[in-house]
């Protein structure tokens, strides 16, 4: 197979990072080709314990080129952060091993400053941003009110570029919300900064792309976040704002005449969820409080408790479907160890009808979750790598799993680790 992608089945955290991590072995070139530095994928690896956050996760792998696509949201200032706090561990990052893409479009000083203004206007209504003003810089690029990364080569066109923008959006930070307004000192400092230090990275990427492309190369285009926050299939509004789904990679990536034969969906044994929204099957108390901490279910980038609950056949189901997975990967199966009884959020009931589809997203709201139980395992399985050597309960678990999201599970993972993983 020469192009694979890894993306979410869920919410999100499912352990996508950990799986690219692992498969950038036998690929020549990782993309990310859709959002931005909001979420976290960790990696745990021989250089240590990694929180990504943009950075493409094949960035420990020496020979793997990785790319930020132009469907990202580019933030200089962050992606230096993060680019300095990885070699501070020992890993090189130079324009031989990443590659900006010059068509990415960058996330400007104030779309974090609107993202913190408007969840504040909301108060008690707000969608659980994590401010790292996602939605507002998505809402610009397409009002085309943002710049491009190659836009830094024309330095002259781009401050007069900035300067229009910078006026436009003042009214709204000034007359919307009583904000300060920005200056061209402010984005001088910011151009002579961060942007400055992300511009050795910058190229037409798209072009190594199609030659890579070409010559036989493997490509691995990783996504950030899952099926049920995609803009177009998810919780709307309670998505983010750009495209999660595996379809959207040619796209995002810089390479539109990809084709994708492989794709694998990343399916946590459990369900968990950061921020606001609907989630049917949502666990509380006690009960909830010893799964989160089992998984060590806190968010990567806001250290925020994730909300948790058992697998949803339903959801994920159609997380599997609107990915259009081709095989599964099912993650954090350990986790589930030590239990009695597994819950399982079997079908949903929306107005007193049971029902195994998933519903449209206002309807979510008065679904409840129809939970059965399955036998359960006692015996420690991290160290286990033959799923012929699983307790009968948990290949029983895999198995229903499989059977309900109507994909194969080729992976499961059984800890944190590169090597914790049974290939099915
Ligand atoms: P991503 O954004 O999809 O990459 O997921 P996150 O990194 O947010 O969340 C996955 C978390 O689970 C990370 O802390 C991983 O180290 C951890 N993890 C991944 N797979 C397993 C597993 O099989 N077992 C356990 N116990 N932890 C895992």
């Amino acid at each position: 197979m020469s192009n694979c992608a890894i993306v979410g089945v869920n919410w999100g955290d499912e352990g996508k990072g950990r799986m690219v991590d692992l498969l950038t072995e036998s690929y020549d070139v990782v993309v990310r080709f859709q959002g931005g530095g909001n979420a976290g994928h960790t990696v745990e690896n021989e250089m240590g314990k990694f929180a990504l956050h943009l950075l493409p996760s094949g960035i420990f792998r020496s020979g793997v080129m990785n790319i930020l696509g132009n469907g990202v949201a580019l933030d200089p200032e962050n992606l230096m952060t993060e680019i300095e706090d990885v070699r501070s561990k020992g890993v090189s990052i130079t324009p031989d091993n990443l590659m900006i893409s010059d068509r990415a479009s960058l996330l400007l000083p104030w779309h974090r400053d609107l993202d913190e203004l408007e969840e504040m206007r909301l108060a008690d209504k707000k969608y659980g941003s994590t401010k790292q003003g996602i939605a507002p810089f998505y809402s610009d690029k397409y009002q085309k009110k943002t710049v491009m990364a190659g836009e830094l080569f024309y330095p002259e066109k781009l401050r007069s570029h900035l300067k229009d923008i910078m006026e436009w959006k003042n009214l709204t930070l000034e007359k919307v919300y009583g904000h300060e307004p920005y200056t061209m000192e402010q984005l001088e400092k910011w151009l002579g900064e961060a942007c400055e230090k992300i511009k050795p990275f910058v190229s037409d990427s798209g072009e190594y792309l199609k030659a890579a492309s070409k010559s036989g190369k493997k490509i691995l285009f990783e996504a950030q976040l899952g099926s049920l926050r995609d803009l177009d299939y998810g919780i709307y509004p309670y998505t983010t704002s750009s495209n999660t789904m595996a379809a959207y990679a040619p796209v995002g990536s810089g390479l539109p005449s990809a084709k994708i034969e492989d794709v694998i969906g990343v399916c946590k044994a459990y369900s968990t969820c950061v921020g606001e929204g609907p989630f049917v099957c949502e666990m509380f108390g006690d009960e909830a409080e010893e799964l989160r901490k089992a998984g060590n279910e806190y968010g990567a980038k806001t250290g925020r408790p994730r909300r948790v609950g058992p697998i949803d056949l339903v959801a994920s189901r159609y997380g599997v479907e609107v990915q259009a997975a081709t095989e599964v990967a099912l993650t954090k199966l350990d986790v589930l160890s030590g239990m009695e009884e597994i819950p399982v959020c079997a079908r949903y009931k929306v107005n007193g009808e049971e029902t195994d589809r998933f519903p449209f997203p206002l309807a979510l709201e008065d679904a409840e979750p129809v939970i059965e139980y399955v036998k359960g395992w006692k015996e420690d399985i991290s160290g286990i790598r033959e799923f012929s050597e699983l307790p009968e309960a948990a290949q029983q678990y895999v198995k229903m799993i499989e059977a309900a999201i109507e994909c194969p599970i080729t992976y499961v993972s059984v800890g944190p680790e590169r090597d914790s993983i049974i290939r099915k």
